[in-house]
């Protein structure tokens, strides 16, 4: 796509902002030390205001590579940035229940709208509920085994999911779709979350440029939907 395809292509659309707010003790996984955003540098001190940053790489809306769960898998720099932005489809799966898996049975209604070379937005509502509440941090719908090979057989790329994880948050409802999805060479969009419009417009042009930190297996990315 060229820049006059870019340029002529947002002049019609609309942009939504599909991220969220990243904070000192904001929700993030529950084995990781919280987020630490602090003022450190401030006008009054130092003539100028900077603020210093200590998180993972994985809190906050953010983006997994496959390095993440593959030792010999793509890390951050070995993508190229054409790879982080896309056609998306967007599925309405807030009919799911806290803990549920969603697997083939949940995604084959959507079946006919998803194309070969997708981005795949599961949009569940979790991102409504984002908060320290144990149903938000652990209790949150995921991708069983079975779901992610359906994905995989649709021959999308990637997927985005509105809670904190692709996979559950135990060992055993974890690992299974991280390795499915990334060892199959996905990338993956945690903890968004999907304004109305955008699920109801169903398709976005999705951007989501992670920092470019070598050697990260992700990192916080702004991730950004452009609706026609
Ligand atoms: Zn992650």
């Amino acid at each position: 796509m060229t820049s006059a395809m870019v340029t002529q292509a947002l002049g019609r659309a609309r942009l939504f902002d599909l991220s969220q707010p990243l904070f000192s003790g904001c929700p993030g996984w529950y084995g990781y030390p919280p987020a630490v955003v602090e003022a450190t540098w401030t006008i009054k001190e130092q003539g100028f205001n900077a603020e210093h940053l200590d998180l993972m790489t994985h809190t906050g809306t953010h983006l997994d590579v496959p390095y993440h769960f593959v030792a010999d898998g793509r890390r951050i720099e070995q993508v190229g940035v054409e790879e982080f932005q896309g056609q998306a489809v967007v599925l309405d799966l807030r009919f799911v229940q806290p803990n549920q898996a969603i697997g083939p049975d949940e995604l084959q209604p959507f079946a006919g709208r998803i194309e070969a070379g997708d981005i795949v937005v599961l949009c569940t509502g979790w991102g409504e509920k984002r908060s320290l509440d144990d149903v938000f941090m652990r209790q949150w719908p995921y991708i069983s085994a079975d779901g992610a090979q359906w994905l995989i057989d649709r021959q999308v790329r990637a997927v985005a999911v509105d809670t904190l994880s692709i996979g559950g948050s135990t060992p055993e409802t974890g690992r299974p779709a991280h390795v499915a999805l990334l060892g199959a060479g996905f990338w993956a969009l945690e903890d968004i979350r999907v304004p109305e419009e955008v699920i109801a417009a169903g398709r976005c042009h999705l951007f989501s440029f992670p920092l470019l930190i070598p050697g990260a297996g992700g990192a916080q990315v702004r991730v950004v939907a452009a609706v026609e």
